[in-house]
């Protein structure tokens, strides 16, 4: 059968006389469900003719000679269906992360030594129009997924990057204080007003659209941030000022520590 689900919430009114309220929240739980399997099988089902559709399209680019007038079109489908594939894949990270049977055994990750390496991608994709600074204690490692984990650490980091204009400065910090582990990610770049901040995790929320998609963003990238802290028991905490910058700062429980 199908487990029954009660949200139960215990008011204590009065002194002797206790209120217990009993919502049966099945229907919901069931609703969201179904929800995420569309979304994970129609996802997987546009995978494949979206692989064919490509495939055809390069084969067509590197059959057009130079000054062809196909050149360009065809540029134009194969960039799209690329955006089409990021997006297709963003949802597939999202309802694998969601899915509560996904879960293999945590592991000791080494973030310090994989913030390393992604210094050398983020100076490549900043082209040389940011200065870095990663700030990293070495002795700390944190319990977790791996994979998930480097997918957290790259979104931020290619966000500052993203929507911080020539000249900026990005600092990457990986540190320990009382409350635990965190991993931040601080830039001078165009920063997100106020009312908008509570919102930037939910799925396609941008906003800019435009320049999202010009530098290559699904709008997925922290709804997958948020869900993948959801299973590391973290937070994201967003600091911003319009004009001045951002932080986006992951808090880990202590209990992920490793030393
Ligand atoms: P996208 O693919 O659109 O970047 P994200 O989920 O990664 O999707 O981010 C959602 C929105 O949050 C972005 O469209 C952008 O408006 C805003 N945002 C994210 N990171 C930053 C940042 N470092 N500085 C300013 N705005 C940001």
């Amino acid at each position: 059968g199908i487990p029954r689900v009660f949200n139960l919430k215990l008011f204590p009114y009065f002194q002797e006389h206790k209120l217990l309220i009993v919502k049966d929240i099945h229907e919901l739980y069931n609703l969201a469900q179904i929800r995420r399997d569309f979304i994970a099988n129609a996802s997987h089902e546009l995978r494949t003719p979206l692989t064919v559709l490509n495939g055809y399209i390069e084969v067509m680019m590197d059959g057009q000679e130079p000054d062809s007038m196909w050149v360009k079109p065809l540029e134009q489908m194969h960039n799209q269906s690329e955006r089409m594939q990021s997006i297709i894949n963003d949802l597939l990270t999202l309802s694998a992360m969601e899915s509560e049977t996904l879960v293999g055994k945590e592991k000791t990750v080494p973030i310090a030594p994989i913030l390393k390496k992604m210094e050398q991608d983020a100076t490549q994709m900043s082209q040389g129009k940011h200065s870095f600074r990663f700030e990293l204690d070495e002795s700390l490692a944190l319990k977790g997924y791996e994979e998930p984990l480097k997918s957290v650490l790259m979104n931020l980091i290619s966000n500052a990057i993203r929507y911080t204009p020539e000249g900026g400065q990005i600092t990457v910090r990986w540190y320990e204080d009382a409350k635990g582990p965190h991993f931040q990610v601080d830039d001078t770049g165009i920063g997100i007003s106020q009312e908008h901040i509570s919102r930037l995790t939910e799925r396609f929320y941008r906003v800019d659209t435009a320049r999202s998609r010009d530098t290559g963003g699904t709008g997925l990238g922290l709804a997958i941030v948020k869900h993948i802290l959801e299973r590391h028991d973290a937070k994201l905490v967003i600091k911003s000022q319009l004009g001045k910058g951002s932080s986006f700062r992951c808090d880990f429980p202590r209990s992920k520590a490793v030393h």
